[in-house]
């Protein structure tokens, strides 16, 4: 038995950009949202510092500077026809977030206070811009509260603390979800004419991680599982200051606001490698910067961080806009921000890569068609705009941008898709996979086989890799996939809140994507952003100016190339 559901449109995941579509596509269609967590949990609520708008509140700024910027800061990999619909449309996507309710700080004239962030400049480069909307250091806290009381206003359904197992796929096409119940142990049906993936990025492939706990990238999986392809997967953020030995972010909204890098001999290090922008040059070039020092023996006391200085901000400053920035750092560490340097090191933080979408948040397919029934957007998606490196504060633009265009497509395409009785099939197979893993009586702990994983991806896939490490890496998460498969054993098998059950599901998703990450990162013989091979140093526009596709074709991998849209900006080296 199961429970059975039927809505015109299921969003899978309530953050930003499924809340954002929900909002769009209500009133006018039958949405239901389908999430992990209850969608106030969604870690869109843990972004801190920004969303990006060339609003020039505080400073001269344009939507081509801000394009420029999100194309050279993911290193020429951009598709730029989505970047000019980002940028072109964030003002807009401001106004109409402060009309819901957003309380964005302000200017003493009234206008949206802005501040600098790395990588956003003026002029083409010439020098930071202040660009970034923000609420103190809790921005994405305050947009998804207020969109979630958008949703409820518009009375959207929604189902929390269901996990979607699968999707329901026939004859090509996507037809509704499978989904278990935490509190129950149930299983639901959902029949929809169409599904919106919306399930956020996957940083817990990697021990380190600013990530919270759901965001092991189930959607992105299912989506894999079924033959449709993943996009760029090589491309993983590594945000340069994670609070040392947690991985918990310390936004860079704290260098905006004027925080100095240093290393052990106090000195201000990324004068060396950006020396235009300095502490503010884009997430790749900084990571690497902070790893190069310690490499060379420059970590503060000869280990493997650095520190962030915000001793010269002064206390005020730092409790009117860092305030959960200086309460995590009092927390964590027993620092005082005000008087110590906080010690930092690169944090597993955003997936550039994800599931392959056109600007109206469709699925593509291995040839480039869209996929009928099904969408997705948000970190689970790649459109591509943030190319090889994402820029900060361009994530939460990207939620609402695409979020709200893909609940318009949905409602344009809606009137022409139908509802089915399918489904049967998925949700015996789902019975089946979580009847295999109660029954076994003796193996390994998911906990034991993800902390192998987590570690590997760390050494081998994170801001460094090299040929052999990626072939050993590879090697080692296949062995994982074998040992899940035929060992992996739940300490508690009933039906209530099964989080062993719960960490095993997830475990299939994250060794998934691990291997994709993998097999794209050996295939691209180049670095560009945010992908790194100390074998092959050099970006190479000749062969790899294109994005990469990874996809299932029965039992084999497929690995193709896609073209990048280049509309304005012809690729250049990039220097900060
Ligand atoms: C600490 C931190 C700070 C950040 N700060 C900024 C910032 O200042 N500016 C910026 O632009 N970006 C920032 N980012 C990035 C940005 O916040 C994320 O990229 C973005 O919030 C992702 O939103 P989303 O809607 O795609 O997914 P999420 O907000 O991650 O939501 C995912 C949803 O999917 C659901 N889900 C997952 N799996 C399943 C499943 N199997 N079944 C059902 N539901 C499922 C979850 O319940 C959840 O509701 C930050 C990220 C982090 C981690």
């Amino acid at each position: 038995m199961a429970i059975r559901h039927k809505h015109d449109v299921v969003i899978v995941g309530s953050g930003l950009a499924g809340l954002r579509a929900a909002v769009e596509a209500a009133g006018r269609c039958d949405v239901a949202l389908v999430s992990k967590v209850f969608p106030t949990r969604s870690h869109s609520g843990a972004a801190q510092g920004g969303i990006a708008a060339s609003l020039g509140n505080e400073e001269p700024d344009s939507w081509e500077w801000h394009m420029f910027d999100t194309v050279k800061g993911g290193d020429y990999l951009t598709d730029q026809d989505a970047a000019e619909v980002l940028a072109r449309d964030a003002p807009r996507a401001i106004y109409e977030l402060e009309h819901m309710g957003v309380p964005f700080n302000r200017n003493p004239d009234g206008t949206i206070a802005q501040r600098a962030f790395g990588g956003h400049t003026r002029n083409f480069g010439e020098a930071p811009v202040k660009r970034a909307c923000y609420a103190a250091d809790r921005t994405g806290r305050v947009i998804l509260d207020t969109l979630y009381g958008q949703s409820v206003q518009k009375g959207i359904r929604v189902y929390p603390e269901l996990s979607v197992m699968d999707l329901v796929v026939t004859d090509g096409a996507v037809r509704g979800v499978v989904a278990y119940e935490w509190a129950t142990g149930e299983l639901h049906l959902f029949h929809a004419k169409a599904v919106l993936v919306a399930t956020g990025g996957f940083g817990k492939v990697f021990k380190t991680t600013s990530n919270c706990f759901a965001n092991t990238g189930d959607g992105a999986h299912m989506v894999f599982r079924h033959g449709f392809p993943l996009q760029d997967m090589e491309f993983i953020q590594f945000h340069p200051t994670g609070i040392y030995g947690l991985g918990v972010l310390i936004s860079e909204a704290a260098r905006g606001e004027g925080g100095i890098l240093r290393n052990r001999d106090g000195e201000r290090f990324m004068e060396r490698y950006a020396p235009t922008i300095k502490d503010l040059a884009a997430r790749d070039v900084v990571s690497r910067a902070i790893m190069s020092e310690v490499r060379e023996g420059r970590g503060i006391g000869g280990r493997d961080f650095v520190h962030l200085d915000l001793t010269h901000l002064g206390k005020d400053r730092l409790e009117e806009r860092l305030s959960d920035i200086s309460s995590f750092v009092r927390i964590y560490l027993g620092i005082d921000p005000a008087t110590q340097p906080i010690p930092v090191q690169p944090t597993c933080h955003y997936m550039m890569g994800g599931i392959p979408t056109d600007v109206d948040g469709r699925v593509l397919d291995a040839a480039g068609n869209p996929v009928p029934g099904l969408y997705a957007a948000g970190e689970c998606a790649c459109v591509s705009v943030h190319g090889a490196n994402r820029l900060g504060c361009n994530s939460l633009l990207d939620l609402v941008v695409f979020g709200r265009r893909t609940g318009r497509r949905i409602l344009e395409d809606v009137s022409d898709l139908s509802f089915t009785e399918a489904g049967g099939e998925a949700l015996e197979a789902c019975r089946e996979r979580i009847g295999r893993l109660k029954e076994r009586r003796s193996g390994e702990r998911a906990a034991r086989l993800r902390q192998r994983m987590q570690q590997e991806m760390m050494e081998h896939c994170g801001v460094y890799r090299t040929a052999r490490g990626l072939e050993k890496a590879l090697g080692l998460i296949r062995g994982l996939q074998e040992e899940c498969r035929t060992r992996l054993v739940l300490d508690y098998k009933g039906d209530r809140y099964n989080t062993d059950l719960m960490e095993a599901l997830e475990l299939e998703s994250l060794l998934g994507l691990a291997e994709v990450m993998l097999l794209a990162a050996q295939k691209r013989t180049e670095s560009r952003g945010a992908h790194y091979r100390e074998d092959f140093p050099e970006r190479d526009d000749a062969a790899w100016l294109c994005h990469s596709l990874v996809y299932r074709d029965g039992d084999r991998v497929r690995y193709a190339t896609r073209p990048v849209s280049i509309t304005r900006f012809q690729p250049k080296p990039r220097v900060y």
